[in-house]
């Protein structure tokens, strides 16, 4: 706790700084990532839902599998890509194909990639020769769940939808796709996106609970590289050109208008078929990768993105940066939306999550949800941790700026910033 002491006697001034509220958001040990703080002109691209090892459709590359295409086309520019896979699918029967161009297209009660009736063709557990080379040629593999079964019930779009609805559920799907990249090729992944990005679970918990247990980080997008929506016009060979149109042209105007747009960002893209069954990314990544280039991108995988910076909003050049990115290995340092807001008042719940040991806050946090049937302040468990061990007063509220640390020194009246106590605390 000296650390901690020496903080009271800096008096440092407090900056005021206006920036984003925190408040929507709680420190967190899995943060969604949906970019990340540099200034080289680098960026990531996500391949949602394959392998998929069918021709493109309209197949003009000589009926080679469109995953095969990305990574062809990924080859000659250099380019590193995170493809997020699924596992199988063919276990999501008896089911019925949805109408094609509406989000059942693929099923109207589980999805099934890469198509209805094709579960086969889709996959990591059927494509072994995909996997291992995405993994040959610098990949990354991430974690779009085992089954492509949506965590918890969504009325909207998703109504008929079977879902997982427990974070058990949610966790043994997770793992049963890693434990197959693991076993079979040695492949640790390190990132999951839930399907259709839907976080909430009926028993109180969520996606990032879910993270957390695997120990992953959420992988988010800043940018949809489009596509997936399909065009409205009725000719097929219009409504294709409208989509790869809708892919590039977008990413164009942004260019011109700030060269230095995609530093950092994460770009969605699918490695399977659109809604309407039709697969412009394999016309359209050609054109958006020359753009890239063109104005001198990198592709990168969103782990080496990461390794750039692991927050949204500190880079490399702050002194607290490497310290930080070694903290965040075992206490929640930044908020679920990946900022780390180090000008931003520090709350008693937030002192309370760099005190506690992850296993104590979790572990306690947990048995609260499992007993309440419900979702639970963030930092219930650190707190409770703090106040048994004495370093908290009983009583203790998550919110309200810290002004008095453990060891009983007192600071400024508008409490410390999130940089001093981390300043103080990791010296
Ligand atoms: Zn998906």
């Amino acid at each position: 706790m000296s650390m901690l002491v020496k903080l009271g006697k800096k008096g440092k001034k407090i900056v005021k700084k206006f920036i984003t509220p925190a408040e929507k958001h709680h420190l967190s040990y899995t943060r969604r990532i949906e970019r990340i703080k540099t200034d080289k002109r680098i960026c990531a691209m996500t391949f949602d839902d394959g392998p998929m090892d069918m021709p493109a459709a309209p197949d003009q590359f000589g009926g080679r599998s469109l995953t095969d295409v990305i990574l062809d086309v990924m080859a000659e520019f250099g380019a590193k890509g995170s493809f997020d896979v699924v596992g199988d699918t063919s276990e999501n029967y008896p089911d019925k194909a949805g109408k094609v161009g509406s989000a059942a297209w693929g099923g109207t009660k589980f999805d099934h990639y890469p198509d209805l009736g094709h579960d086969d063709k889709g996959g990591a557990v059927h494509n072994d020769r995909l996997i291992r080379r995405m993994l040959d040629e610098g990949h990354q593999i991430t974690n779009h769940s085992y089954r492509h079964i949506i965590f918890g019930k969504k009325p909207f779009v998703y109504g008929a939808r079977e879902y997982l609805g427990s974070v058990d559920k949610a966790v043994d799907d997770q793992l049963r796709l890693d434990r197959l990249m693991e076993e079979t090729y040695g492949c640790k992944l390190t990132l999951g996106r839930p399907p259709h990005y839907v976080d909430k679970i009926q028993d109180g918990f969520t996606s990032y609970d879910v993270y957390d247990k695997v120990g992953y980080q959420y992988m988010a997008a800043s940018y949809d590289g489009a596509g997936w929506l399909p065009s409205t016009l009725s000719d097929p060979d219009a409504a294709l050109e409208a989509e790869v149109n809708a892919m590039v042209e977008p990413m164009k105007k942004a260019l011109e208008k700030d060269p230095d747009f995609f530093r950092g960002q994460i770009i969605f893209q699918k490695d399977g078929y659109n809604m309407a069954k039709r697969t412009p990314v394999a016309f359209g990544l050609r054109k958006q990768l020359e753009l890239l280039k063109e104005y001198g991108y990198q592709v990168v995988t969103v782990g080496q993105l990461m390794e750039e910076s692991p927050f949204a909003d500190l880079g490399r050049d702050d002194p607290l940066f490497d310290k930080l990115c070694r903290l965040q290995k075992d206490r929640a340092v930044a908020y679920s939306d990946n900022r780390v807001r180090l000008e931003d008042p520090m709350s008693w719940g937030e002192l309370a999550m760099l005190l506690c040991p992850k296993e104590e806050a979790m572990a306690r946090r947990w048995a609260k949800i499992r007993r309440s049937g419900k979702h639970e302040d963030a930092y219930c468990g650190a707190l409770e941790w703090c106040v048994e061990q004495g370093l908290l007063p009983k009583g203790t509220k998550s919110d309200g700026p810290v002004t008095a640390l453990p060891g009983g020194l007192f600071g400024p009246a508008e409490g410390f910033t999130r940089r001093q106590v981390y300043a103080a605390y990791l010296e």
